[in-house]
């Protein structure tokens, strides 16, 4: 698509994410450009400006976000700054009248979550929540191959997302910041994959968190949080979320006919599957290739080209409300030790 025809970003918040997969990725968007930053740190993003070939009058603060209804270069705006601001930053685009792409996990809590949505639905603009996993190509193929039906039933899904989080000094330890610990931050990924996987919304939840005793990090955060969710048709995911492990970021499916393990499946790349059939007596395993994709470019353009085609994304807000909910009810199961119906 010609440069001028493509649907204009602003890039809100230029840390890790921004700088090193975001920015990068519209180089591989055939439907999007980065126009314009929000950031609070001028000296940077002046910088950053210069190097994506963006005018300098179109950096803006976050005090500034108003002014982006003056620009007609910026059609949306990609939230990436820490969880617990999502909900002031995104009503503070829906107000400016642009769309929104907001990263995960959508808020704090699903009351502002739903604030977001109702935000958005009254500016007329519209939200997406950035669940790239739902948009990189192994994920996609096993959301397509379990729903095709061809190796059965689905029955047990095992997924599991860790890495070892550094120093207390950081958002994603705080929680007014951060909202939670391991479980929005990365065992979301865990969660939204399955649901994503099967197609249904579980039935009963449970969960157990248990934190390293006397670390002053976890003391008001999840480090290890392990949770079973139960869904209508029968099948069972376990999840596995930590702080404290290296990393591992792996989806299992084992249905009736066969299994899908997908190595590295919430990873931004390195993604490896392998598939079983079983015919009859025998069992042949194959690993599928396909060719590599950014799946921050994918999930970028696929927002663009919902608006330019006025179609609702794959990953609305709703989607992000429905997972706050969830852990909502996966923090109460492991507060009272009990499983919570939902
Ligand atoms: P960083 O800490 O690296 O960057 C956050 C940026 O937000 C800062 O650099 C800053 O940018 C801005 N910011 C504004 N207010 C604050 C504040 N009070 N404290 C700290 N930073 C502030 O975080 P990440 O880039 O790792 O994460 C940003 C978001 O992206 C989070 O919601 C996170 O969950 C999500 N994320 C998603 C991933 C994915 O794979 N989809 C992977 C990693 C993160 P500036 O100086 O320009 O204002």
């Amino acid at each position: 698509m010609p440069p001028g025809k493509r649907v204009g970003f602003a890039v809100m918040g230029l840390g890790r994410l921004s700088l090193e997969e975001i920015l990068p990725a519209f180089a591989e968007c055939k439907a999007a450009r980065p126009v314009a930053l929000v950031s609070g740190s001028p000296e940077k993003a002046r910088v950053v400006a210069a190097q994506y070939g963006i005018a300098p009058e179109s950096v803006y603060g976050y005090d500034e976000v108003h002014r982006l209804s003056e620009n007609p270069e910026v059609q949306a705006v990609y939230v990436v700054t820490p969880n617990g601001l999502h909900r002031d930053n995104v009503l503070a685009v829906a107000k400016a009248g642009k769309h929104v792409l907001c990263e995960k996990p959508m808020a704090n809590t699903s009351a502002e979550a739903r604030e977001m949505v109702e935000a958005c639905r009254k500016a007329g603009v519209r939200l997406m929540i950035a669940y790239r996993c739902q948009y990189e190509p192994f994920n996609r193929e096993t959301v397509r191959l379990v729903r095709s039906g061809e190796l059965g039933r689905p029955r047990v899904l095992e997924a599991t997302n860790t890495q070892v989080q550094g120093p207390a000094d950081q958002w994603r330890l705080k929680a007014p910041l951060a909202g939670g610990g391991a479980l929005p931050d990365i065992g979301l990924y865990c969660l939204n994959g399955v649901r994503a996987v099967l197609g249904e919304e579980p039935v009963e939840v449970f969960a157990r968190i248990v934190n390293p005793e006397g670390d002053a990090r976890y003391a008001d955060i999840d480090e290890t949080t392990v949770f079973m969710l139960r869904f209508p048709s029968g099948a069972i995911a376990n999840c596995a979320t930590s702080y404290g492990a290296h990393e591992s970021k792996d989806l299992r499916v084992r249905l009736e006919r066969g299994w899908i393990d997908l190595e590295n499946a919430f990873a931004y790349r390195g993604q490896r599957m392998r598939i079983a059939r079983r015919k009859g007596e025998s069992e042949s395993v194959e690993e599928l290739r396909l060719g590599a994709k950014n799946q921050f470019a994918l999930e970028i353009d696929h927002f663009a080209e919902c608006i330019l085609e006025g179609r609702e994304p794959r990953t609305p807000g709703e989607e992000g409300v429905q997972d706050h909910l969830l852990m909502e009810a996966l923090y109460r199961s492991a507060r009272e030790g009990v499983p919570v119906a939902i």
